[in-house]
């Protein structure tokens, strides 16, 4: 469904008027390496190891985690051992009690996100998208917290297969890890590169995420699991996947820098925004949802703000009325 919109229009808030449910793909990689996809809903990684199996990315409640689980029965009866958060975003997180998993780890930096941010943001994301919080009464109280984090990488050990979790920089949020699995070549990017979705700003760091970015393609991934969008095969898709985020930041960015430096005011920086990117990006998944949120992100950087203002369901919807109403 295509609903055409300018950015005069007045949207529903957000994403709260999706209610389409879609079709879920689970494919095969690389060798024992799956992902799990969803027509651009948020996309997980699964990795069998040699005695259990690794989950990237947990999904938004102990219910839709259950879809993953339902999958991975399909293919081994192993027990699900590790459960990795990409970062701290509650859509990721708040079904990771499911997998009764031994080791939920994230980065040092997704942590402290948690605990400064973790309440404030999953109010803000159930408001903001509740068709992907299906059965948000099965979420546990007092959020996720990692049982292990590190700083820079760890490898994970499945009997005899690795899996090297790095942060290589600030992008999506300051925290962002991804996932390597260095025998059948296949990264997880966690929200760092979208395919056929508007990569979500609003924690973003405009301007680390292109170099966050570069280290990525280093790896020479022969398949890749972006956060949400079509799992990428062959190195020529990876690329298409992780050049096509990278455009879509510098465009943003980009038209804001010039309109902020014009003296515009946030609301017609959005338009301006808006304007510009809509006929490259306009048919990527939740671009009308994300926009206001990047643009109002990318303006504060713009502006010198290093540390994204915490997002609350209250912020949310006044932004909205004060960029879209
Ligand atoms: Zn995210």
């Amino acid at each position: 469904m295509s609903i055409e919109t300018t950015a005069t229009d007045k949207p529903a808030f957000a994403s709260s008027a999706d209610l389409g449910e879609k079709t879920i793909s689970f494919d095969e990689i690389g060798t024992g390496v799956y992902a799990y996809t969803a027509e651009g809903d948020p996309n997980t990684g699964v990795v069998v190891g040699d005695d259990s199996v690794l989950v990237f990315d947990a999904q938004a409640t102990p219910a839709m985690a259950q879809t993953v689980i339902d999958r991975v029965r399909k293919v081994t009866d192993k027990p699900i051992s590790h459960v990795v958060l990409s970062h701290y975003h509650a859509v990721r997180v708040l079904g990771a009690p499911a997998y009764g998993a031994r080791e939920m780890i994230c980065s040092d930096l997704a942590r402290e996100m948690i605990v400064e941010r973790g309440e404030q943001d999953k109010a803000s994301e159930i408001g903001r998208f509740p068709r992907l919080f299906r059965g948000a009464d099965s979420i546990r109280p007092g959020l996720t917290w990692p049982t292990t984090t590190f700083s820079d990488s760890m490898s994970i050990w499945l009997g005899k297969r690795e899996v090297r979790l790095m942060k290589l920089g600030r992008g999506h949020t300051a925290g962002d890890i991804v996932a390597w699995i260095p025998d059948a070549q296949v990264s997880f990017a966690g929200d760092l590169v979208e395919y056929g979705a508007t990569p979500y700003c609003g924690d973003a760091h405009f301007t680390d995420w292109p170099g966050t970015l570069d280290r990525l393609a280093a790896l020479g991934s022969a398949a890749m699991v972006p956060g949400r969008g079509a799992a990428l095969t062959g190195a020529t898709m990876v690329a298409d996947g992780i050049m096509g985020t990278r455009a879509f930041l510098s465009d943003l960015y980009e038209a804001v820098k010039r309109s902020r430096a014009a003296g515009h005011s946030l609301r017609e920086t959005f338009e301006r925004a808006h304007a510009a990117l809509k006929p490259a990006y306009g048919g990527w998944v939740i671009f009308e949802h994300c926009l206001p949120f990047n643009v109002s992100r990318a303006y504060d950087e713009a502006g010198g703000l290093d540390h994204p203002r915490i997002w609350t369901d209250e912020r949310d919807r006044q932004m909205w009325v004060d960029l879209r109403g």
